[in-house]
């Protein structure tokens, strides 16, 4: 039996914690039980580097002794983050590494039990914090790839490029499901079907979470739970009303494909869903979160939420009694709750109280401490900073062009593309053309995007793109729509590429998602030379178009990444032929009414029912044409399999992704007429066809039914079905 501390913990003794050979469980239990209530409470805060630097608020410059002591020794505090940038000075791979490096030690080195430090930072699109490393395409692109495995890759290569930096915790993927254009983080979703975002959340999970020897392991994170990206005005963190159904349909199945897929933590919704401040809510993050889905890793708050239950959502009289709430509710670390000694002494005031039982802390540290332990950090707190610029520079950038490439979806063209490599002269224009900043949006070195003042990530823009790949002609940069109108003359094609200020968060909501008037101007302007007009959008939403409709061709590249340029020249000039398609709906005016494929069925008339964006989730061009045929379909008692034949029907080889819907003649409550339940890639040569087989679990219809007030149940109605696939359908039946 061992005996007390005068600190109240358990003496030093055979240390089975610091026993890598040890289960995590075993490891887990020993060390909590050597850990004072004050260690304990230290690991539930989260800290922004910025307060271990200059004057300990906020600052950058170089780590401070008395910072670090106040935050880490003091007040026990067993993470830290770099919250929407907070780069080290030099904002290089090595100096990060080496930052990382000098927190963790000074932790190790002045905790009595050992306890490293998690680091954790935003890498929504590779380590975008990081000005040379490499950036993909934000996510609402990688949702127009169709292409899990793809996706699966870009998460290895983050991981690999944080963890050479220190990085062992990583907030991504966003799992939110689009639903509104005005709402500034559209761009970070996978788009607006939970299936198709599930699915690449899941390979964005495995990727990052690799299993690997070099280094410690990285932890994703599935956020924000859950509700976020509805909110009923369409700004940031507005509140959301979202009925049971929806919710459970429609919002939850994505963060259930990754806690299936093992994503071990987990960031709150920042917002308030029915009234209830998610932090707050012991039904979204017991009763779902645990008891429902099974979530069994941590529970991260976003940025400083719990002080938000005060000043923000009013629900809670001061701070102590927010803490109380949104730990007993469910959270078990606050992120950046601005001071951590007033953190920690008001969770201890509140244990001390009773305001929050000894058990529930031990629940939320043993979560953090399995955590630790199952990375590795233990084992292997350190990175490596002689092998971090190697790692992170520049990397995989082949990648990155195949991924943004990949994304771009054709969605108009009247056969102006692909754009011959013997053109002669090509104008480039569209204030968009040569603007890094504006191509790789917000999230690229901080929040807001790259800042004015710094210098600019590695980037291929569309202007280097179209000179690449048009070597022999004279490519121009028209950087106004008059010089473009000028420059027409003698010109075989005008490329117009348009986009939007990066932004992130409230700063990016807007009123108006449409292209500015002076942007319809400007391709008004060059249409009416009466050259051939191409339209690249580098948008982080679909814009209501206006007059840009009517260019000869519209290519949708989003936020496509550091290779974004080269990508979509690739696809302009044919050297990729183009197999994005949309996952989301693409509206046609301001105030659409009809944003979301999954309307629900029983409007007056067929006009108010009919779902008509300008073009439809799943729409996207190719430069050959592709068919099914002959679907069939059969089901067992859990899965079913679509089988048929897709054909490419033209002249050039290409890959057909195919969508795979459920329809239900008649259902027990409304559901949308058409349900996707699987999808795949099928690469075809000119004339080649092929059979292809796309398997789904019957679950993967389920439909919340029954009493919903009391939650109601989500379950796989029996009778008649209808695989969808192209122009045909195969009828089946659930037993
Ligand atoms: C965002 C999170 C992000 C966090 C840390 C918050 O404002 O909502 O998505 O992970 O900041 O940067």
């Amino acid at each position: 039996i061992a005996s007390l501390t005068p600190a109240g913990g358990v003496a030093a003794g055979k240390e089975i914690y610091l026993d890598a050979r040890a289960s995590t469980e075993r490891r887990v239990e020993d060390l909590l039980r050597r850990m004072t209530l004050e260690e304990k409470i230290g690991q539930m805060a989260q800290i922004r580097v910025g307060k271990l630097r200059g004057d300990c608020n906020n600052a950058n410059g170089p780590l401070v002794e008395s910072c670090l002591k106040a935050v880490l020794s003091d007040a026990h505090v067993g993470s830290i983050l770099s919250g929407g940038g907070d780069a080290p000075v030099e904002n290089t791979p090595r100096a990060w590494a080496e930052m990382n490096n000098a927190i963790q030690r000074y932790a190790l080195e002045h905790n009595r039990l050992k306890i490293p430090i998690i680091y954790g930072s935003d890498g929504v699109h590779g380590h975008n914090n990081v000005i040379s490393a490499t950036m993909f395409p934000h996510q609402i692109g990688l949702g127009a790839t169709w292409n899990p495995g793809l996706q699966e890759r870009i998460g290895v290569s983050a991981s690999k490029a944080l963890r050479a930096t220190g990085v062992f915790w990583n907030f991504a993927p966003v799992s939110d499901i689009a639903r509104d254009t005005r709402w500034g983080r559209y761009y970070e979703t996978y788009g607006e079907d939970p299936f198709l975002s599930g699915e690449l959340a899941a390979a964005n999970v495995r990727g990052q979470q690799t299993r690997v020897e070099d280094t410690a392991q990285l932890a994703a994170t599935a956020k924000h739970f859950a509700g976020y990206s509805a909110p009923g005005n369409g700004h940031d963190r507005a509140a959301a009303q979202i009925p049971v159904r929806q919710l459970q349909d429609v919002v939850l199945p994505s963060f259930q494909a990754q806690f299936d897929a093992g994503v071990k933590t987990v960031m709150i919704n920042s917002g308030s869903l029915n009234g209830v401040p998610v932090h707050a809510s012991k039904y979204m993050l017991q009763t779902q979160l645990r008891d429902r889905m099974g979530f069994k890793g941590v529970a991260v708050s976003d940025w400083q939420d719990m002080r938000y239950l005060v000043d923000r959502h009013k629900v809670a009289p001061d701070y102590k009694t927010a803490i109380a709430m949104s730990v007993n509710a469910g959270v078990d670390m606050a992120m950046e709750p601005s001071n951590a000694a007033e953190f920690t002494s008001l969770l201890l005031a509140n244990v001390r109280d009773g305001s929050v039982s000894r058990g529930r802390i031990d629940q939320a540290v043993r979560r953090v401490l399995k955590l630790k332990f199952d990375l590795g950090l233990f084992e292997k707190p350190y990175a490596d900073p002689a092998k971090a610029d190697g790692n992170v520079v520049n990397a995989d950038r082949g990648l990155a062009r195949q991924a943004a490439a990949e994304s771009a979806v054709l969605l108009k063209n009247d056969g102006v593309l692909p754009l011959s490599g013997a053109a002669r002269k090509i104008v480039v224009t569209g204030e968009t053309a040569d603007d890094v900043r504006r191509q790789l949006g917000g999230w690229t070195v901080e929040w807001q995007g790259v800042p004015e003042n710094s210098p600019l990530p590695p980037t291929a823009t569309v202007l280097t793109g179209v000179r690449e790949a048009a070597p022999g002609a004279s490519v121009v940069h028209a950087p106004t729509p008059a010089a473009a109108v000028a420059e027409s003359a003698g010109a075989d094609a005008v490329v117009v590429v348009l986009g939007e200020k990066p932004g992130a968060e409230g700063p990016a909501d807007t009123e108006t998602p449409a292209l500015t008037a002076a942007q319809q101007a400007w391709v008004d302007a060059v249409q009416a030379t009466g050259k051939p007009v191409v339209v690249v959008l580098l948008t982080a939403r679909p814009q209501v178009l206006g007059a840009a409709e009517d260019a000869n061709a519209l290519v949708a590249g989003w936020l496509p990444g550091s290779e974004g340029g080269r990508a979509l020249a690739d696809v302009l000039f044919g050297a990729v032929n183009p197999s994005g398609k949309l996952p989301v709906s693409w509206p046609k005016a301001l105030g659409d009414p009809t944003l979301t494929y999954d309307q629900l069925p029983g409007a007056n008339t067929a006009a108010d029912a009919k779902y008509d964006p300008l073009y439809a989730f799943g729409h996207g061009l190719s430069y050959t044409s592709f068919a099914t045929s002959g679907t069939t379909v059969s089901v067992d008692r859990r899965a079913g399999v679509v089988k048929f034949t897709a054909a490419n029907t033209g002249g050039r080889a290409g890959t057909a992704i195919v969508p795979v819907y459920v329809r239900q003649p008649a259902s027990p409550v409304l559901t949308p007429d058409l349900r996707l339940v699987g999808f795949t890639r099928v690469e075809l040569a000119a004339g080649q066809s092929k059979q292809v087989e796309v398997p789904f679990e019957l679950s993967r219809l389920a439909l919340t039914v029954g009493d919903v007030d009391g939650g109601g149940r989500r379950e796989v109605a029996r009778g008649a079905y209808e695989a969808v696939v192209g122009a045909e359908k195969a009828a089946f039946t659930v037993r």
